[in-house]
């Protein structure tokens, strides 16, 4: 039977709805394999996500997301994996980003009283269960006092880049992250290409060229949200540029409730090969 992966989940520690160890346990029943945990700026919830996979036999594999400065109005974020045995190196920077939010997260709460909305800090620090403070935490609260329908309708009229009470956090250039994961032990991947929104090709093969020039080591070829255009254009530009074509759904639980574990929008399938492949480059760069 052909076996399948998952490499792009969030859990509680971060803006998933699922603690890791229900992620875990949710992989089981789903069949899948192996299970990456990549939540943004947070290792927190690794130690339990490992632990359990252990109990329920499913392979977890130690990751992070990382959001990174790119154009004004785009988001680029960079996945890193491999840090079963070394993800306390990542420690400083992770401090870092914490710190960036905190600082953020207030300033796009004044700007969303000023535009008329009952919305307090504590609020949203109670919704992220005292963890990392994400957007969709704040979107969840807007939407559970009935402002507003679905948590995407919150990002695309208020908070989205570029949108009226967005605020932009520090975060690392590309070639910092990329760097960084690398120098921690992990591999770097470009994260869900389609967000980048770059609509010239010639663009985004300079992009990724330039990328690959700092470490790059993949691209996330198979995304819940892409057309199958978009998949074959992504799995083209691996083989061109000598990338290994990763794949997840960036399961978020209740925070995205449209989006399957392992299977996306219904029709995700990431073979377990593509695993393989990862980890005998991780094992090639000792
Ligand atoms: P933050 O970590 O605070 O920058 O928020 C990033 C999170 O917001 C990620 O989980 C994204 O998936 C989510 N996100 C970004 N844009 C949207 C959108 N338009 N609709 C729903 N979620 C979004
Ligand atoms: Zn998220
Ligand atoms: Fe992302
Ligand atoms: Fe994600």
């Amino acid at each position: 039977m052909d076996k399948f992966i998952d490499l792009h989940t969030h859990s509680t520690a971060s803006d998933g709805t699922m603690t890791p160890s229900e992620l875990v346990r949710h992989a089981k029943e789903a069949g899948l394999s192996a299970l990456a945990l990549t939540d943004h700026d947070t290792t927190d919830g690794i130690d339990e996500a490992l632990e359990e996979g252990k109990k329920s036999g499913v392979e977890v594999i130690a990751g992070v997301e990382i959001n990174v400065d790119f154009t004004p109005d785009s988001e680029m974020h960079l996945l890193g994996y491999f840090f079963e045995d070394n993800y306390k190196n990542l420690e400083p920077l992770l401090k870092r980003l914490k710190a960036s939010r905190e600082e953020r997260n207030p300033k796009m709460i004044k700007k969303l009283n000023e535009l008329g909305f009952d919305i307090s800090l504590e609020e949203v620090r109670r919704e992220a269960k005292d963890k990392l403070v994400g957007r969709p935490h704040i979107a969840s609260v807007l939407v559970k006092k009935g402002y507003f329908k679905k948590i995407s309708d919150v990002f695309n009229k208020y908070i989205s880049a570029g949108r009226p009470a967005y605020v932009k956090r520090e975060k690392l250039l590309p070639k910092e992250a990329i760097e960084e994961i690398v120098r921690c032990g992990g591999i770097p991947v470009l994260a869900h290409p389609i967000y980048i929104s770059l609509t010239a090709m010639a663009e985004l093969r300079a992009l990724i060229h330039e990328l690959r020039g700092y470490g790059l080591k993949g691209i996330e070829a198979f995304y819940s949200d892409n057309t199958p255009y978009d998949t074959i254009l992504f799995l083209k530009l691996a083989i061109e540029y000598n990338l290994i074509p990763t794949g997840g759904s960036d399961f978020h639980g209740d925070l995205k409730p449209h989006i399957m574990l392992g299977t996306g929008r219904g029709d995700l399938h990431v073979p377990y090969k593509i695993l393989e492949k990862l980890k005998e480059l991780a094992k090639r760069k000792d």
